[in-house]
């Protein structure tokens, strides 16, 4: 008997995985050296060799599997996921422009230059060039917010809910804040008014009913612990029936007869009469100022177009304690913010070009017969990808603005709608369908609905079709693997 064949045979199945150095030493390795560099790649191969010991101790593992070249190759792919970005582009054919989950608002190419200028060179962020001295980052958007919204003052924070947060606890520390049941909303995301007021550290004092409130309501509520006057947008619901809610401009003129001021959520916040674009009417932030809010709070990323942000305007005064907290340090923007929302709020200038030059009121106002013949265009494309045990047909179907903004408002629109023809198995022949759209090297994102997968085309502008169109054979590759 030799020595070897004593080994016992666990030890020298293990025996056979090859070093670190050996795989180190293939041509492969080297080629992945040069593009990665060496520590990503000797841990790569570590872990590659970690993963494969207990299979090849065990005696199961296959010795081409150990090959030095085999585990070259599992290296490449483990480092190739590793350098692929986690956060990827989509599409977004799921009918709701404005998608929390898929990123919010688009923003125009104004805007993205200004964001590749402000990550790649210095620029005068808090530094004043008249004068050489220190700046306020605030001032580079103050004009623009003065001039679009009619308030005195303004300051931009994170977002919508930090700009509530700060003006919550600026004003109304330790003191009452008087709000209606009615407007208790919940956003997603955990966005609660009762929750942020405590965490502010203000009191709520919740006057009406869910479904009515009178202006007596509030001012029976006022008493020397009143801090602030406060209504906020209802954005994500509707109340209808027997009911009643007082408008911004009484609230306003209770809170000034007793020296309080009233700060108004608008939640979305548009800028601009969106009736003049075809769109349904929302309050906009200039209407609420002029109605008597002291104080309005919106978001960037909303109606607005823009990045997210939370935007704060209105009274000088009351502006300028609010920017003395100590929470507007820890809640201020970044200089990607600030670049990429001047440009926008500029947009707003031209009110004229805005439907083409803004993204999202592009997308809100696309005309439906162009998505109509973008859908008759790619119909038969996608049936041919999906197979024959779908129907793809073009059909009208109904966008909403989404993230709160316009809730029970729809859009029309058209795409395509998806259908198995086998309606006993149709929930699973869904959910793979929606599956393999989701594995495309650019995810596709629709909406199941009625028995039938949903891409509504008004989020495939004509720039992204081809490479939509060019995905389809993946589509078809994934879709035979399924069957
Ligand atoms: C969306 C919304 C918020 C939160 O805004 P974010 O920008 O998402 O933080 C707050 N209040 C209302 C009424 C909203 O609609």
């Amino acid at each position: 008997m030799t020595m070897e064949s004593v080994v016992p045979p666990a030890a020298s199945a293990a025996a056979r995985l090859p070093s670190v150095d050996r795989v180190l030493g293939t041509a492969s390795l080297k080629a992945l050296v040069a593009e990665y560099g060496a520590s990503a790649c000797t841990a790569g191969v570590r872990s590659v060799i970690e993963e494969l010991r207990p299979a090849a101790l065990a005696g199961g593992a296959a010795p081409e599997d150990l090959a030095p070249q085999a585990i070259a190759e599992r290296v490449a792919a483990r480092l190739a996921a590793q350098f692929a970005p986690r956060l990827k582009a989509v599409f977004n054919l799921t009918g709701t422009v404005l998608h929390t989950n898929l990123g919010r608002a688009l923003l125009p190419d104004a805007a993205v230059q200004a964001v590749v200028q402000a990550l790649t060179t210095p620029a005068n962020l808090e530094f004043d060039l008249a004068t050489g001295g220190r700046g306020d980052r605030d001032d580079l958007v103050n004009e623009l917010l003065r001039e679009l919204t009619g308030a005195e003052a303004a300051t931009v924070v994170n977002n919508n809910a930090a700009a509530v947060l700060l003006t919550l606890n600026a004003l109304a520390a330790r003191k009452e804040v008087i709000v209606s049941r009615g407007e208790l909303v919940e956003i997603g995301g955990a966005f609660r008014i009762p929750d942020i007021m405590s965490r502010a550290g203000a009191r709520l004092v919740e006057v009406g009913t869910t479904n009515r409130t009178h202006a007596k309501d509030y001012a029976d509520a006022i008493t020397d612990r009143t801090a602030l006057l406060m209504k906020v947008h209802c954005s994500n619901y509707e109340v209808k029936g027997f009911t009643k809610s007082v408008p911004e401009s009484e609230v306003a003129a209770i809170a000034h007869a007793r020296g309080l001021p009233l700060a108004v959520d608008l939640g979305s916040g548009t800028l601009v009469d969106l009736a003049q674009y075809g769109l349904p009417h929302e309050a906009t932030v200039r209407e609420t100022i002029a109605a008597g809010a002291d104080l309005v709070t919106f978001s960037g990323d909303k109606l607005l177009g823009g990045p997210q942000a939370g935007l704060i305007v209105g009274n000088r005064d009351l502006i300028a304690k609010i920017k003395k907290n100590p929470l507007k340090r820890a809640l201020r923007v970044g200089k990607l913010t600030l670049a990429a929302l001047e440009p926008v709020l500029q947009l707003y200038l031209s009110p004229e070009h805005l439907a083409e030059r803004l993204t999202t009121l592009r997308l809100f106002t696309r005309p439906q017969a162009q998505m109509k013949a973008q859908a008759q265009m790619l119909q038969a494309a996608v049936q041919a990808a999906v197979g024959s045990a779908y129907e793809v047909r073009a059909e009208p179907m109904l966008s909403q603005i989404g993230s709160g903004a316009l809730p029970v408002d729809t859009l029309p629109s058209y795409g395509l709608a998806l259908r198995p023809l086998n309606v006993k198995r149709a929930g699973r022949a869904l959910g793979r369908l929606e599956a393999a759209l989701r594995g495309l090297p650019r995810p596709v994102i629709g909406r199941i609905a009625s028995d039938a997968l949903w891409l509504d085309l008004r989020g495939l502008e004509s720039r992204d079709e081809a490479l939509f169109t060019q995905q389809l054979g993946a589509l078809a590759d994934a879709m035979s693997q399924q069957s």
